[in-house]
């Protein structure tokens, strides 16, 4: 029965091995943190959306091991049937009210929220403006309704108030836009989407899974980071990055909306309950970052430091205070060749290049976490002068 679909996917893979679009899956034989092993050989570890050095720190897997004990392991239910134990509403009050929102509502990941948001309750009747380099969970969730789209240029302004514009016939607009850029590093301008979205009266809905956690003076995320916290309709984000790592995520915004979701969401509705370990250990990780503020200053020290060291070094690294540093290069083959010898040096980067990134812009992206200490950043700039030609 195989036999149509098998040259087909054949061809398929050879095309993607053939353009260099083939995608390694690196084995790590260790935890995830500062250090991890790969091959057997331990290495700096740069490449994780570990800002806050929190998965696999001791801290989180006492804690988990303490949730495992007391809530099992796995609740073999969606929510509404028998899935919803105490601690899945513990987490759901206490991301709100971190992200300073009326409520939350908990999905297995960030993916599974965006794709199951849009289409709860907007229509044909509505339009949804987003930016053109969204996460692909975003577009993909736009992807699962009906309202007319707008695709606005990356944090162009002007051409995103030509599409509220141009849409004011619609019932409800929706402006979304991710809070950081994980290819850049950028930060949407949320103070001038805001603006738009109070003069157009148009909702607006950020994807923060890049912010949750460490953006803004508390980490509650990009919204606070640029002074917007009350304008900001609706927050998606992940637990799966700076809180913990492991999974999950949510969807933090207005009582009425997030009852809406509870009932209709399919994402949520037809999917199991958070594990409870995790859903436990997520909201210890909240409680952890709130008690332990230098997490966060480490951080911020960590990236500015290693943003100036690398600036110093002549390296062209485009402006931003975010701790993802994409370190330019150019051509893709000597992207690719640098985070190869980096590696060898004991410094774990990847390099993307096109179609991931616009073509002859290959970059190596760094990621600082609260993790690494002076000499680890001290080792990556040496290994990147050393091995710059
Ligand atoms: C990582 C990421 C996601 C996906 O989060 P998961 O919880 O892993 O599904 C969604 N949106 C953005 C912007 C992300 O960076």
């Amino acid at each position: 029965m195989y036999s149509s679909l098998k040259p087909i996917l054949q061809s398929e893979l050879k095309k993607i091995q053939e353009s260099g679009l083939h995608k390694e899956e690196r084995i790590l034989t260790s935890r995830q943190g500062r250090i991890i092993e790969v091959r057997r050989k331990r290495v700096l570890n740069f490449c994780a959306n570990n800002y806050l050095g929190l998965a696999g720190s001791d801290q989180m897997v006492r804690a988990a091991v303490a949730a495992l004990k007391k809530y099992g392991f796995g609740l073999s239910s969606v929510r509404f049937i028998c899935g919803t134990q105490d601690i899945h509403k513990k987490l759901e009050k206490k991301t709100a009210e971190f992200v300073r929102m009326d409520d939350a509502i908990l999905y297995s990941s960030c993916m599974s929220a965006n794709i199951g948001f849009f289409g709860s309750f907007l229509t044909e009747e509505d339009a949804i403006l987003s930016d053109a380099l969204n996460h692909a969970s975003i577009i993909d969730g736009i992807r699962m309704c009906k309202a007319e789209r707008y695709i606005f240029q990356h944090m162009d302004m002007a051409d995103l108030e030509k599409g509220l514009k141009e849409t004011q016939g619609k019932r409800v607009r929706c402006v979304v836009t991710d809070g950081v850029f994980s290819m850049d590093g950028d930060i949407a301008p949320l103070k001038e989407i805001c603006d738009l979205a109070e003069k157009y009266d148009a909702l607006v809905v950020v994807d923060d899974s890049h912010a949750t956690g460490f953006m803004g003076a508390h980490g509650r995320g990009t919204h606070e980071h640029c002074g917007v916290l009350k304008k900001v309709d609706v927050i998606t984000s992940t637990y799966g990055k700076a809180l913990t790592g492991a999974g999950g995520g949510f969807i933090a915004g207005h009582k009425e909306i997030v009852e809406i979701l509870r009932e209709r969401s399919r994402t949520y509705l037809f999917s199991n309950s958070l594990p409870p370990v995790v859903a436990a250990t997520a909201l210890f990780a909240i409680q952890y970052i709130e008690k332990h503020p230098k997490l966060q200053t480490r951080l911020w020290e960590n990236t500015c430091y290693f943003r100036e060291k690398m600036k110093e070094a002549g390296f062209k690294v485009p402006e931003s205070v975010h701790p993802i540093v994409p370190v330019m290069i150019g051509d893709a083959k000597k992207a690719k060749d640098m985070a190869q010898k980096l590696l060898k040096e004991g410094i774990y980067v990847i390099a993307f290049s096109y179609p991931v990134v616009p073509e002859g812009k290959a970059r190596i992206r760094v990621q600082i976490s609260s993790a690494h200490n002076r000499t680890d950043l001290d080792k990556v700039v040496k290994a990147f002068v050393k091995e710059r030609h």
